[in-house]
């Protein structure tokens, strides 16, 4: 009998735990509202101070303000990121890959919880200070461009990838020299993709990306950089900058070659 009861009550613990849904908390900050979990109840002090690192960088870089409140959503596991991916994209049967670990747009910022890194995520480590603070920024340009986009969430961006994460790679500061080396050196042993629709892809996708908004921002400024942002068709920013994408590009590989 005893065995039995207890065997009951550990099923109805396992089918109470499978079914009650995550509690999420909020909390309030200056400019967002932080969502996380119990998992997350004594570590979050430490991801805020990055997140408002990351806010704070990425308006520094266009001297402007985020035109709205945001929601920073610290997910407690994998699996209830890609819920919620699944349901913003519209994507029932996505699986994100091991090395994805955050989103932002005009609304959101998504984050797995640092806490689940060694357990489920690939290519980035918590403990590099310096690089998860890059990649808190770089979601952070996003959120900032999507309050400025004509499609907050990006949906309706056509062709501009290498723009929109050029952007978020090169305010961030990824874009670092040793990224720039490897474009250098694909660009020497002519190893590049023709055309900017594929500067997003393959290992050099920062680099790329990345230092094309570099050029763009040193050769035609800050503020063009601000003038681009509401854009969604590659055509459309091209216009702005008058200038053909192979002329950007034939202007891009000079700038890249000419880089200490
Ligand atoms: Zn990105």
């Amino acid at each position: 009998m005893k065995l039995r009861r207890t065997l009951l009550i550990f099923f109805t613990l396992i089918i109470f735990s499978a079914f009650t849904p995550t509690e999420w908390k909020a909390e309030k900050h200056s400019g967002y509202v932080v969502r996380y979990t119990q998992q997350d109840e004594l570590t979050r002090a430490a991801y805020i101070s990055i997140f408002d690192q990351g806010k704070k960088e990425a308006q520094n870089f266009f001297s402007e303000a985020y035109r709205s409140d945001f929601e920073v959503k610290i997910h407690p596991n994998r699996q209830s990121m890609d819920t919620q991916w699944q349901t913003d994209w519209k994507m029932p049967d996505f699986k994100s890959e091991c090395w994805m670990v955050a989103s932002g747009v005009a609304t959101k910022l998504d984050l797995l919880s640092p806490a689940r890194w060694k357990e489920e995520v690939c290519e980035h480590s918590y403990e590099d200070k310096e690089k998860t603070q890059k990649l808190i920024t770089h979601e952070m340009v996003h959120v900032f461009h999507g309050q400025w986009n004509k499609s907050p969430d990006f949906s309706e961006v056509e062709q501009l990838d290498w723009w929109v994460e050029g952007l978020a790679t090169y305010a961030s500061g990824q874009c670092d020299r040793q990224r720039r080396d490897e474009v250098k050196k694909a660009l020497t042993e002519n190893k590049l993709p023709s055309t900017l629709d594929k500067f997003w892809s393959g290992k050099n996708r920062y680099g790329l990306s990345g230092s094309v908004v570099m050029y763009i921002d040193q050769k035609y400024g800050r503020a063009k950089l601000i003038e681009l942002l509401p854009l969604t068709k590659k055509k459309e920013l091209l216009d702005v900058l008058k200038i053909s994408e192979d002329q950007l590009l034939a202007d891009w590989k000079k700038f890249v070659i000419s880089l200490n």
